[in-house]
């Protein structure tokens, strides 16, 4: 398979993996999030946040007004049991209605009406003095006496037919030219048979009712009862129901932290308070901006999300790609080094046995075929070396022997051992060693390695212009060796991944060139494992240039100086 098939099937292997990824996990997952975001839309749209917290909040205020009904009914029944008998003495009524008006401060008035024997009226001893309470007391008394007069019996009829034998009401009154509503109830006594028309009744004191009944209760619902699910603080009240339960801002009372704002809901009391109306509302905040923040929430989570998948496809597609790439490259790597090991060693074997045969008759003929041996398996032993050093850094067992070694001189014989050869294939072959440079920690055998792979890079990647220059030099506390040459260079996109393991230019040179892919990673390791850096310059067309820099220790760097300004002087 050539090179341009096996890109078009690792690039459509991509392309099908990518397809099976955003089919199985993308798109569940954009439809999953659109899904949502329509879904809360709709749900603002039709304000449902609101109307669900406005319907809870329904319920808790029909449970409020239960509460406090049971709790004026219990107070009635309370004061029902102890009235005293109709037919005693009235003056011994007067006195027992009066001693229950003083031992329950929260009665204004109370009653007792025989349709024989008329009406007693009583109202709290205390509060006799006081002109208004007077006035209240005549009027009452008059007003009940009149209307007793003439619709007890149907009064008393009604109330032995209903379950709990208790009417109340809740009026406006004026008290001292201001509007307060009292709240009376009426019933039927315990004791009384239901032939004979005899009533009773109470009036709460309006100030106990909105001072003390009122915000104690309201008070005590918002701690123990009501407090919404999502853990906002709720606030209650209570205010007379003018024009269909409409808030005017007269509250009778409120809990604590009502602030001056409406209702968010209202309900018209239709028992014991019917008249009044009963308010429900979020301290210092409302259903609407409740709604409007979990809108925004759930849409900004859904962008996060959204994003973090759009995140996630890009790693994945990214990470598939280079996962792809490299068992690409692992491929190529494993029939280029078969390839080139067969290479050298056919060629051993071929000129070997035509050796042996003894065919070969030329002293002169048979030095290049020992020479032509020798240098297939020098090539050989290269790439050997090369796949077990890589093999132990892979291994992480790659250990360097770092000894104090006069660099110039282990640069200059690794040169020579190979002048003759770079020559002979006709380069143009320049060094250039600085003779001050100081002894320094290195491993030998991996620095020439590391040497010569670079040359050899050079002479591979050379075509028309062979020319390779070597020079070794200290700069800045750093001793550096380049090694340029005017090949066939190395695009710019290139030039990071050239030091990745197994990785290859396309140009159609390094195709034609056998290698593995393996050498600039492992001078890149080596340089590494010594403190430094390698570095390339590069332009295509134009040549290259390989630089590795060693770090010199602060020492050797100031020895060096003095050498070399010495050396000047
Ligand atoms: P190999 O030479 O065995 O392919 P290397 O790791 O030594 O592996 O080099 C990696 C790649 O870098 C080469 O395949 C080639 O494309 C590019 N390269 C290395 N040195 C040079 C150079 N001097 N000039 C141009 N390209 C080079």
């Amino acid at each position: 398979m050539n090179s341009k098939t096996k890109r078009f099937w690792s690039r459509n292997k991509r392309f099908r993996l990518m397809l099976t990824l955003e089919l199985a996990v993308m798109l569940p997952a954009a439809a999953l999030i659109y899904l949502n975001f329509h879904h809360v839309k709709s749900i603002k749209r039709a304000k449902k946040v609101e109307a669900s917290i406005h319907r809870d909040f329904q319920y808790m205020l029909a449970d409020a007004e239960k509460n406090i009904n049971d709790k004026i009914y219990a107070m009635i029944e309370e004061v029902r049991n102890i009235l005293p008998d109709p037919d005693s003495d009235a003056d011994e009524k007067a006195r027992k209605l009066d001693l229950i008006l003083s031992t329950h401060p929260w009665l204004a008035h109370m009653f007792l009406f025989d349709a024989d024997k008329g009406l007693l009226f009583r109202s709290q001893p205390q509060r006799m003095s006081e002109k208004y309470f007077q006035h209240e007391h005549e009027w009452l008394s008059e007003m009940y006496s009149g209307w007793f007069g003439v619709e007890a019996k149907m009064l008393c009829d009604v109330m032995h037919k209903k379950p709990r034998p208790i009417s109340c009401y809740t009026d406006p009154i004026k008290r001292e030219g201001n509007d307060v509503v009292m709240t009376t109830a009426f019933f039927v006594l315990p004791q009384v048979p239901k032939d004979k028309v005899v009533l009773g009744g109470i009036s709460f004191e309006p100030d106990y009712l909105n001072q003390t009944f009122f915000p104690e209760n309201l008070e005590e619902m918002v701690a123990q009862k009501l407090t919404d699910e999502s853990g906002y603080q709720l606030a209650l009240s209570v205010f007379p129901s003018e024009r269909e339960g409409e808030y005017a801002g007269n509250a009778l009372a409120t809990s604590a932290g009502w602030g001056d704002g409406k209702p968010e809901v209202s309900r018209n009391l239709d028992d014991v308070f019917r008249g009044l109306a009963m308010g429900i509302r979020f301290q210092g905040t409302s259903a609407d901006a409740i709604a409007s923040r979990w809108v925004q929430q759930s849409i900004l989570i859904l962008g996060v999300l959204s994003l973090l998948m759009i995140g996630g496809l890009v790693l994945t597609y990214r990470s598939v790609s280079k996962e792809m790439a490299l068992a690409r490259l692992k491929s190529d790597f494993v029939s280029n080094v078969s390839h080139e090991l067969r290479t050298p060693l056919s060629l051993i074997q071929l000129y070997a046995e035509t050796l042996e045969l003894g065919r070969i008759t030329t002293q002169e003929k048979k030095e290049e075929y020992y020479r032509i041996i020798r240098k297939e398996s020098e090539r050989l032993g290269k790439l050997i070396s090369n796949i077990l050093d890589f093999s132990r850094i892979e291994a992480g067992r790659k250990e360097y022997d770092l000894r104090e070694t006069d660099i110039a001189e282990l640069v200059r014989n690794t040169l020579d051992t190979y002048r003759y050869q770079i020559e002979k294939s006709g380069f143009e072959f320049e060094t250039s060693i600085e003779s001050n440079i100081p002894t320094m920690k290195l491993d030998r055998e991996a620095i020439a390695r590391a040497l010569l792979n670079l040359v050899n890079n050079a002479i591979k990647y050379s075509a028309d212009e062979k020319f390779l220059k070597v020079k070794l030099y200290r700069t800045n506390g750093t001793v550096k060796l380049e090694v340029v040459d005017r090949g066939i260079g190395i695009a710019r996109r290139d030039q990071a991944k050239i030091f990745e393991k197994f990785y290859r230019t396309c140009d159609p040179l390094v195709h034609n060139t056998k290698g593995s892919g393996l050498g600039l990673s492992l001078v890149r390791h080596i340089t590494h494992a010594h403190g430094g850096e390698v570095e390339v310059e590069s332009s295509p067309g134009r040549g290259s240039k390989f630089t590795l820099s060693l770090p010199l220790t602060e020492e050797a760097d100031r020895e060096a100086y003095v050498i070399a300004s010495g050396a000047g002087a």
